[in-house]
């Protein structure tokens, strides 16, 4: 199963502060998963999406970050998703279009929503996924 993974709103709560748990959950994730970027800090270039979250977490979450593969998308973010392979989809916000095509691959339970707004601790959920 391949994991796509946003950042605003799922590892960063918000443009200053970093998720509670989001270690745990991305040392989980990459540990058992192939782990792609899904973000607009990614086009392609990882080591961009790395110098960006150097702002915000420690060496030791930047080393788990490495080993997070890059997307190239352009406009939709499902641009990128490989729908020949199970995958799960940790994202705050989707467009209607990309809600659409999840919908016509008839994978839209793919898509893990999160929502810190209404649980700051909700990476928590996903340590045993
Ligand atoms: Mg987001």
């Amino acid at each position: 199963m391949n994991i796509y993974l946003d950042i605003d709103g799922v590892i960063m709560a918000n443009d200053k502060r970093v998720s509670m748990y989001s270690h745990e959950f991305v040392d989980h994730l990459v540990n058992k998963y192939p782990v792609y970027w899904l973000t607009t800090h990614c086009k392609g270039d990882a080591s961009y999406t790395i110098n960006h979250l150097k702002m915000f977490f420690n060496s030791e979450t930047i080393k788990l970050f490495e080993k997070i593969k890059p997307t190239n998308w352009d406009i939709l973010k499902t641009d990128a998703i490989d729908f020949s392979q199970p995958f799960l989809w940790f994202d705050d916000d989707l467009f209607t279009e990309e809600k659409q095509i999840l919908r016509q691959h008839g994978c839209f339970d793919s898509w893990v929503q999160i929502d810190l707004g209404k649980d700051e601790n909700q990476l928590k959920k996903y340590l045993t996924t």
